[in-house]
């Protein structure tokens, strides 16, 4: 970082969810940081949430991991970085390339991820590499892939503000993307006439804008959306040419949901038929329609079909691509977006390239001048995990995330790791669950330290600006990982001087993988210095490819500020990504609706408004914690008096493989049913609320998502009576 005098503003971005926010920092000379919105910025224009502005309310050294620990004992780094290189290279050895794998994050910035990713796959030579964003939005991964034969968000933010009927499928805004709730809340103040329906079991604090709220049942929404489909085209509101020109596979997807009629949507639904009937009606009319889903539909085991039936009645009408149209996936994390960039998951290779296509990897091993590339997809985080407990990955990398809180079946992830032969955690924190674990932990660059990029739900690309010093012997992860890999032997490969340089290897391999397709890349971003990165404003892809040379120095500046555009939207056009270029419909299948026996109830967990993960930043901040002291169970107020569960009682959450114990709240905002837990607490913040130990690891069979919302349990007061 430079040296600058305090007092001077950085430009940087929100570090926790997927709007993407601008923020001001402005380090003071008494060390606090003061935060603001940042004006400029397309994603808030200014605004902030209450996690967003208590920004400056989580920094400082303490509980920071500050040096290397071999063994729980302080290392220096060399020690650190050679243990661990060396016992990568003897695994592999040993036990073949697919022994190790790496778990990384949606929180690592963008430079962080296509280094771990290069590393992985073009040296390591195994495609062992998946993110907890693997438990955020694989499911709208997979099914913009089906449709669209890429990962391509179609739309912008500004289309939520220009709608006139907004869907919000299993997504509480209102908490979890507050700064797009704020935008909508405006929008929809200035124009009476836009309406919202939410659809979601819970009465989130996001009905508090809807017209309409749909207490859907758990994983309804693919009955919902095959329904509407027959509802449209009875309606007459199928765009026929549309159709016609630019899809396949309408006649079949229409002839599966034929059977889904009102009685039989209210069925698989659990919603009244009239309630059902007034939404169908709202959607034909309505030219302009957004439909926003998040984690609702994606954290599901049938969270792909969810996103293509979605996806299905947009692509029936012509409503996407164009201002106020579309669907629209909102992400959980900062940069699971960049993620999925540069090739972030198991089944991914950079620049939206397929790893299944022997094209495609040959033209990364080239540009990569690779060792080795896996020629099949890697394992997805619950099966990464699973081979660990079963002896078939014996070193572990796990870099800026908390699997032992925040995966499916904690306990047995706890398990796998106290079995791995070899575990490495580069963190920033020096206590978490995950920690106990490492044969070598790593510290890690935060927030406020680090360089590089993150890319919002929009494809907006944002810069992560450094205001403070790297503290005690803190490194950026790209660079902690690069030396590894220059220790493991492939030094040709990874000797970038900075993260500018990263940036622009990723940019010109963007450029080189999509040579001559259009331009759904950031290939125009390469060649930018240092001065042009370091000037890069928040900037949207699809770029023109009309910047082929930044220059350097002031001309580099310049050329990045030509970059900013205004919004390009993809598939008005009816040009999709399929080698033909047109769209999939996906006929999908809608399961029963699931009955439970007496007592037995189905688990939802979530996100509440002010923490973020596993609290390991948001819990430093007294105010935010205020919100919510400690974990909860919302539970309907007549299943609690059937259970004999007080008000403000401890409860015990049980399913068939763990348990937690937390405090009841009654609220009819819960469906009867169904229970809501918060996905926050660990065993460090509350020593009993660790829900992900209660929830089962099924998974979507497209995606690998894990269905976090949907686990069958039982509740009862504790102790038990
Ligand atoms: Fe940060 Fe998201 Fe809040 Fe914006 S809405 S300030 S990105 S947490």
């Amino acid at each position: 970082m430079d040296e600058r005098p305090a007092d001077t503003t950085i430009r940087t971005t929100c570090p926790y969810c997927g709007v993407g926010c601008g923020v001001l920092a402005t380090p003071r000379p008494d060390g606090s940081v003061a935060i603001a919105g940042d004006p400029a910025h397309p994603a808030n224009f200014g605004r902030l949430c209450s996690k967003g502005s208590a920004l400056g309310e989580t920094l400082g050294l303490e509980e920071r991991l500050l040096f290397p620990t071999i063994a729980g004992a302080r290392a220096n780094w060399d020690d650190a970085l050679s243990r661990v290189a060396e016992r990568f290279t003897a695994t592999i050895a040993e036990h073949g390339r697919d022994s190790v794998a790496f778990y990384v994050s949606g929180q690592l910035l963008t430079e962080d991820y296509y280094i771990a990713n290069k590393l992985m796959k073009g040296f390591i030579g195994s495609a062992n590499i998946d993110t907890n964003s693997r438990l955020c939005m694989a499911s709208s991964v997979a099914g913009h892939r089906r449709a669209f034969g890429s990962d391509t968000v179609p739309g912008t933010y500004e289309d939520l503000e220009q709608a006139d009927l907004i869907v919000l499928v299993g997504s509480n805004l209102a908490w979890c993307h507050p700064v797009l709730y704020q935008r909508i809340a405006a929008a929809k103040a200035a124009r009476p006439q836009m309406k919202i329906v939410l659809v979601d079991p819970r009465r989130t604090a996001s009905a508090d804008l809807a017209d309409l709220h749909l207490p859907i049942a758990a994983d309804g929404d693919t009955a919902l959306f095959a329904g509407l489909l027959p509802f449209l085209a009875e309606a007459g509101a199928i765009h026929c040419d549309y159709v016609a020109r630019h899809t396949d596979g309408f006649v079949e997807a229409l002839r599966r949901a034929r059977g889904m009629r009102l009685p039989h949507v209210a069925e698989a639904t659990g919603l009244d038929s009239r309630q059902v009937q007034a939404f169908y009606e709202l959607f034909a009319r309505t030219e302009k329609v957004v439909t926003v889903y998040s984690q609702g539909v994606n954290q599901s085991v049938t969270g792909t079909d969810k996103v293509n039936a979605i996806i299905n009645c947009h692509l029936a009408t012509g409503r996407i691509g164009r201002p106020g149209m579309g669907p629209f996936s909102v992400t959980g994390q900062p940069n699971a977006m960049g993620g999925r960039e540069v090739g972030g998951m198991a089944n991914m290779l950079a620049a939206h390239m397929a790893i299944e296509d022997p094209a495609h990897r040959s033209l990364v091993r080239d540009f990569w001048d690779a060792r080795a590339m896996p020629d099949r997809a890697g394992l997805k985080a619950v099966d990464m995990f699973r081979a660990v407990a079963d002896g078939r990955i014996r070193a572990l990398w796990i870099i800026g995330t908390n699997p032992v809180v925040s995966m499916p079946d904690a306990d047995a992830v706890k398990a796998a790791l106290a079995a791995c032969p070899f575990v490495v955690v580069s963190d920033v924190v020096a206590r978490n669950d995950t920690l106990p674990f490492a044969d070598v932990a790593l510290p890690a660059a935060a927030w406020g330290e680090k360089d590089g990029t993150v890319t919002n739900s929009e494809r907006r690309i944002s810069r992560q600006r450094p205001f403070l010093p790297l503290p005690g012997e803190a490194r950026p992860d790209w660079a902690i990982i690069a030396d590894v890999a220059r220790r493991m032997g492939f030094a040709d490969g990874f000797s970038h001087a900075s993260a500018a340089d990263v940036f622009d290897e990723h940019a010109r391999l963007s450029a080189y993988g999509n040579a001559g397709e259009r331009d759904f890349d950031i290939g125009a971003l390469a060649g930018l210095d240092q001065c042009g990165y370091d000037a890069l404003p928040p900037v949207q892809w699809p770029q023109p490819r009309t910047v082929t040379s930044h220059g350097s120095g002031d001309a580099s500046v310049e050329a990045t500020a030509a970059l900013a555009n205004d919004g390009s939207r993809f598939f008005g056009d009816g040009d999709f990504f399929h080698p033909d270029r047109r769209a999939r419909f996906v006929a999908v299948d809608v399961a029963p609706r699931r009955r439970l026996g007496k007592g037995r109830f189905l688990l939802n967990t979530g996100r509440v408004r002010d923490h973020w993960h596993t609290m390991t930043r948001t819990g430093r901040s007294a105010r935010l914690s205020a919100h919510v002291a400690e974990p909860f169970v919302d539970v309907h107020p007549a299943d609690a008096a059937a259970q004999g569960i007080a008000e403000a009682g401890l409860v015990t959450v049980r399913s068939g493989i763990g348990a937690a114990i937390v405090r009841c709240r009654t609220t009819d905002r819960q469906s009867r049913g169904s229970v809501f837990v918060p996905m926050h607490w660990s065993d460090e913040f509350s020593g009993s609320g660790r829900i992900d130990a209660v929830v089962a690891p099924a998974v979507d069979p497209v995606s690998g998502q894990p269905g976090l919302k949907a686990t069958e349990v039982s509740i009862a007061p504790f102790p038990a009576v």
